[in-house]
């Protein structure tokens, strides 16, 4: 057993797997204790580059994960087995201060951001950056930009999507300096941030500085790649700040508003892709298919506060359930008379199952997991076609029911 053997195939899903499992699970599994200052930098996010190094052995044929204790993560060793293979590593110390590593952390400083208020109601600032910023990550834009690009494109966002009464001025600086004194965004460079409100130490400092700046690391990595914590940040935004304002014409100017949103980002190209989830277990599983559908009950009711009533169909809702009825699916069709394996997976790595409505929407149906299924195609389409499909539903229906009560009884 030899750190050298790893290659640069086996580094990414390692890689895969601290994105599916999320940094201090991906740790704790290991064993390793965070970086301290050497950073694997790959697409945009950035990764504890001895935990990589030691995971990746494990993800060669017959091999298991190195134990941190049994090789040395520095100059030398991990460090140049990982730069041999391509990768960038960089040396620094720990630049995310404030750490928000997973979709908890990241939706509990979203709900704790100072709100500031016109006649009553909160401000759409910061939700307008912060939404913009998902937006590009999802996009694969880079994660940085620079002052001037940064105003011309949030000026015209900012001062569309507004409150009555709240300033029609778009300029970006003060929301940006309450999202980096909160930890959700990173100025290039700068720990010097006047925190200042109402007066001009802030416009000063931005003009001065002209700052390149964007989400830290962790939060545009779980942004670009992981469809549950994007719309896990898109639901603490919503909570926070929009309640009866309506977010669906922002979320579609910033690329937010479709039903893939809650997708995964395809796996890299040259990866081995994810034939398998990478880390995936029964008990992660359980608990993202909860949390999921936590989401989807809140888009479906009127838990922001003095709620409008829904759009029937909205993007984010349905994709967040089809997302969690394929989480609960295991990649398998789920009438329980077939139960065969998905006969492929897409580009993106998902199983080819059609996830259905039992109950058609027009027929009163809800986008709710507990009424939806994955069906593989040949399923579906008796389903939809077959004149069995009268003795099928039924028996959908109280599957689907078993599943999900299995799933969230679990947690
Ligand atoms: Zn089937």
């Amino acid at each position: 057993m030899a750190l050298s053997d790893i290659t640069r195939e086996a580094v990414l899903a390692a890689i895969a797997e601290f994105d599916h499992l999320g940094r201090d699970a991906f740790l704790e599994k290991h064993g390793f204790d965070s970086s301290r200052r050497y950073w694997l930098r790959y697409d945009g996010a950035r990764y504890d580059s001895k935990a990589i190094a030691g995971v990746a052995h494990g993800h060669l044929p017959g091999r298991s994960s190195l134990a941190a204790k049994d090789f040395s993560g520095g100059i030398g060793h991990a460090v140049t087995v990982l730069r041999r293979l391509g990768f960038e590593v960089t040396s620094e110390p720990d630049a995310d201060p404030i750490g928000l590593q997973t979709a908890d952390e990241i939706a509990s400083a979203i709900g704790g951001l100072r709100r500031a208020s016109i006649a009553g109601k909160p401000m759409l600032k910061q939700a307008v950056v912060l939404l913009w910023a998902i937006g590009r990550a999802r996009a694969g834009h880079d994660r940085l930009l620079g002052w001037a690009d940064t105003i011309g494109a949030l000026t015209p966002l900012l001062e569309t999507h507004r409150r009555d009464g709240e300033r029609r001025e778009g300029r970006p600086d003060y929301p940006i300096a309450a999202l980096f004194h909160a930890g959700l965004w990173d100025l290039l460079g700068h720990t010097d941030v006047p925190r200042a409100h109402g007066d001009a130490a802030v416009r000063t400092w931005f003009a001065e500085h002209a700052p390149e700046g964007g989400l830290p690391w962790s939060v545009y990595a779980l942004a670009r790649r992981s469809g549950t914590a994007r719309v896990r940040m898109i639901d603490a935004i919503t909570a926070r700040f929009f309640e009866d304002f309506d977010e669906s014409g922002l979320l579609a100017a910033v690329g937010l508003y479709d039903e893939d949103v809650a997708t995964d980002e395809a796996p890299p190209s040259g990866g081995h892709g994810r034939e398998t989830a990478p880390g995936s277990t029964p008990e992660n599983s359980r608990a993202e298919y909860a949390r999921l559908c936590e989401l989807v009950a809140r888009r479906e009711s009127h838990t922001y506060g003095q709620r409008r009533t829904r759009t029937v169909n909205d993007p984010l809702r349905i994709s967040t359930a089809r997302r969690a009825v394929l989480i609960r699916s295991g990649g398998h069709c789920e009438n329980p008379r077939c139960a065969k394996p998905a006969p492929d997976r897409n580009d993106r790595g998902e199983a080819l199952l059609e996830v259905d409505h039992i109950e058609q929407l027009a027929d009163g149906g809800r986008d709710y997991p507990i009424q939806m299924i994955a069906l593989c195609p040949d399923c579906h389409q008796i389903k939809t076609h077959g004149q069995s499909r009268h003795r099928l539903i039924p028996v959908l229906a109280q599957r689907a029911r078993e599943l999900h009560d299995g799933f969230v009884s679990a947690e």
